[in-house]
């Protein structure tokens, strides 16, 4: 599933790919992959006609494209989602879910295998519900120890005092945009077993945590992302970071700091990869 540092590469190569390209067409050819309003496939398509992408930007997994008029489109890329990049002429690809041709040639085509990514339209100052619930990004300023605080501290903390910090960390309502690869390589970083109770932390560990979480994702936005199987980036190329993961999808390989075998467990149902000598 792409994670942030997925979605923040696909952003930032969309923008290069999009940005104020005028669109003469688009279409939805997965009706069920639009959620929350009764579009049809005709006013898809009216929605984006003579428009442009003035503005694309990230919150947490979800990606936003701001039209010239207001209006907004919202993506989930969900498990399998991505897009691509084409030229006239070029073949459909599988499971191809929406297409916005340019009048300049070519199009942005919108892929989805799975299908539990969605699509969500917005007209001009619409509150967007989907982003309303999210919690902070780990990668806006206001990203500190502290907001770990919340763990414990926001209304059904108490809950949140017994929850294992793995689980806590992929919670969006508290911090958005980390899953599973990111969950397990951060407390790796940060020298924090997964399993730990989020009320159990310590100043210090929510401090180390704090950084670990930026770094790593940071770290992965450098390598354009972690491909396991379906993440690909606009120009259909696979991220990088998969090569620089220390724990994650790597059980039975040695830790790399001391040497011990990386354990895999579930932890709320969820793979956690870690290492039980560095990880306390
Ligand atoms: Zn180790």
């Amino acid at each position: 599933m792409p994670e942030l540092p997925e979605v923040e590469t696909i952003v930032c190569e969309l923008r290069a790919q999009c940005l104020g390209r005028s669109i003469t067409s688009a279409e939805l050819l997965r009706g069920d992959m639009l959620k929350r309003t009764a579009d049809t496939f005709d006013s898809f398509a009216a929605f984006f006609m003579g428009r442009f992408f003035q503005g694309i930007d990230r919150t947490g997994k979800f990606i936003t494209f701001h039209l010239d008029n207001g209006n907004k489109l919202i993506a989930h890329l969900g498990m399998t989602g991505k897009f691509i990049s084409a030229k006239n002429g070029d073949p459909d690809p599988a499971h191809l879910c929406s297409r916005y041709r340019f009048a300049d040639g070519g199009w942005l085509g919108h892929v989805d295998i799975r299908r539990f990514g969605r699509l969500e339209l917005y007209r001009s100052d619409e509150e967007i519900e989907s982003l309303k619930g999210l919690g902070i990004d780990p990668l806006s300023s206001q990203f500190e120890a502290d907001s770990l605080l919340k763990f414990v501290h926001s209304p059904g903390g108490n809950k949140r005092r017994t929850r294992a910090v793995h689980t806590l960390l992929m919670d969006q309502s508290l911090i958005a945009g980390i899953g599973n690869i990111y969950a397990s390589e951060a407390l790796y970083l940060a020298g924090i077993r997964p399993s730990r109770h989020g009320g159990k932390l310590t100043k210090r560990d929510r401090e180390r945590l704090a950084e670990a979480v930026v770094q790593v994702l940071r770290a992965s936005i450098r390598a354009c992302g972690t491909t396991i199987s379906d993440y690909r980036r606009v120009d259909d190329k696979p991220g990088s970071f998969k090569e620089m993961l220390a724990v994650y999808g790597r059980p039975g390989e040695p830790c790399q700091a001391c040497g011990s075998e990386i354990k895999k467990v579930k932890i709320g149902g969820r793979s956690a990869f870690y290492c039980g000598k560095c990880q306390r």
